[in-house]
């Protein structure tokens, strides 16, 4: 087929959950490609010899090559060219923010619509997992005789663990939950990332040799120094996120009914409050109230819908353009009925006499100059104050690094923010201890997150063998 007629072929739809069923339900939203479209969109790749996609990822996928195995329906070579360089596929290709990553780097993208790259992950990932090709999958290597510690099993934990383990070291992940994955698990809600998913590429991990040591707080349960010292290992990795909720720190937030993100999509994904023989007690409410909007704010208004919520609002001071949360996650959210209300700022909370949140004074904003985030300020209209009657609260503003293993681990250097300070191969100021991921950079993205644990294990495998 000519590039002509590759130019020809229309980007394939995604077909999707019904806007009016998925509300109240957590099932996936987006229903993954056939075989006939994943291989007809793969078709439309013009396999460039410059390929702009591949600059546009930030760990460097072979794009066009993964690409061009699909179109030719070799599907395990597919996969096999895809792992090398991810190690985490069917995530990325949900999660990534691929129109403003490889997507948006498309040569067709300049005149048309780029190739559905993102999607072309997921299928091709999502179709080693449903066949019998994962007995094909990877051996654990011959021993190295070396140990390595990960503390945290996100992203770049993960990420770090699969590097260190294809090279031979023995790892053992500690992670502070009773289940691993990060905000693959607790954060980024089912219907987005479905957990047998997560859960299939950590039994990858567990099939290579990764100890998984679970409800284990590094920093509590053992020191860094400790781990180093005393428990015989030669490195260690941070990747333990920046997990810190942010409050807004106005009257009235400890009231019953006020959660932070964090803690309402924990309760909701890990713990399952959704259910009535869940641990935790169940989240029941009539209205809520999200303030922010980032990924994080329509995952909790996209959740608390689900939970039955019959009103959801996202609160947010500025307008529509500078909403942080990707075009995709707010297009579906409207469609679900998540009800904006912009330029809207939070004052106080309002209780009931037994301590529970019964509304949220809230003030209207307008936007001024712009301010060091190069977006509009918003600024106070005076005299607009108005009462949002709402039983339950959501606080979306993101999140902060955690102080606990800054303040117990000698010599670790952090930044006036607190995060850890390490160089662009994980390297810290302190010997054997390397760091990547939200706990370096601050809130960021799976695929960075997975760039950073990688980059810093093959910095751990250069140093010590
Ligand atoms: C709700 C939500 C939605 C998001 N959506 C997206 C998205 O769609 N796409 C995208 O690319 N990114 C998204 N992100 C951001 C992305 O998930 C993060 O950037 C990424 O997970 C960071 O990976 P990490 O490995 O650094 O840390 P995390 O994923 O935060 O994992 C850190 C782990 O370390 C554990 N830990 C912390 N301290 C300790 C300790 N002392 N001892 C032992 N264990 C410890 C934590 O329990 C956690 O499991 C989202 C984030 C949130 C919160
Ligand atoms: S830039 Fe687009 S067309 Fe070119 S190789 Fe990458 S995905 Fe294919």
């Amino acid at each position: 087929m000519t590039n002509q007629e590759k130019m020809k072929i229309p980007r394939q739809a995604m077909p999707e959950q019904d806007p009016a069923v998925r509300r109240r339900n957590f099932k996936e939203v987006p229903l993954g490609y056939s075989k006939e479209t994943a291989v007809l969109e793969a078709t439309r790749c013009l396999n460039c010899p410059n390929p702009r996609c591949v600059t546009g990822c930030p760990v460097r996928v072979n794009i066009p090559g993964f690409i061009a195995l699909l179109a030719r329906e070799d599907l395990s070579g597919a996969y096999a060219s895809l792992i090398k360089d991810n190690s985490l596929p069917a995530v990325c290709g949900r999660v990534c923010p691929q129109e403003s990553q490889c997507e948006s780097m498309c040569i067709l993208g300049l005149k048309g619509e780029p190739v559905a790259i993102g999607r072309l992950e997921r299928f091709t990932a999502d179709y080693h997992r449903n066949s019998s090709r994962q007995e094909e999958d990877e051996t654990p290597s011959a021993p190295s005789g070396k140990k390595a510690a990960v503390v945290g099993s996100g992203p770049s934990g993960l990420a770090c663990a699969y590097e260190l383990l294809k090279a031979g070291f023995a790892v053992t992940v500690f992670e502070a939950l009773h289940e691993p994955g990060g905000v693959l698990v607790y954060g980024i809600p089912e219907f987005r990332l479905p957990k047998d998913i997560v859960k299939a590429e950590i039994d990858g991990l567990k099939k290579l040799g990764a100890e998984f040591r679970l409800d284990s707080l590094v920093g509590r349960l053992y020191t860094i120094d400790e781990l180093l010292e005393e428990e015989g290992y030669q490195a260690v990795f941070i990747g333990s996120g920046a997990g810190y909720p942010k409050f807004l720190k106005i009257e009235g937030e400890n009231l019953n009914g006020v959660y932070s993100s964090n803690e309402f999509l924990t309760r909701i994904n890990l713990m399952k409050a959704y259910r009535e023989d869940s641990v935790t007690p169940p989240i029941k409410g009539k209205r809520a109230a999200v303030f922010g909007a980032g990924n994080t704010a329509m995952d909790s208004a996209r959740t608390a819908l689900r939970m039955g919520f019959e009103e959801v609002f996202i609160v947010y001071r500025r307008s529509r353009e500078e909403m942080p949360a990707r075009a995709e996650e707010i297009h579906h959210a409207e469609e679900e009925g998540v009800k904006f209300m912009l330029l809207s700022n939070p004052v106080r909370f309002l209780g009931d006499e037994k301590g529970g949140l019964k509304a949220v004074v809230c003030q209207r904003m307008e936007l001024g100059e712009p301010d060091a985030s190069g977006r509009r300020r918003p600024v106070p209209v005076p005299d607009s104050e108005f009462e949002l009657p709402v039983d339950t609260a959501i606080v979306a503003l993101g999140t902060e690094a955690n102080p606990l293993l800054r303040q117990t681990t000698s010599d670790l250097a952090c930044s006036e923010r607190g995060y850890i300070i390490a160089d662009e191969d994980g390297r810290t100021k302190k010997a054997r201890v390397y760091a990547g991921g939200d706990i370096v950079t601050g809130s960021a993205t799976v695929i960075k997150a997975m760039g950073a644990g990688k980059r810093a294990a093959q910095a751990i495998i250069k140093d010590l063998m």
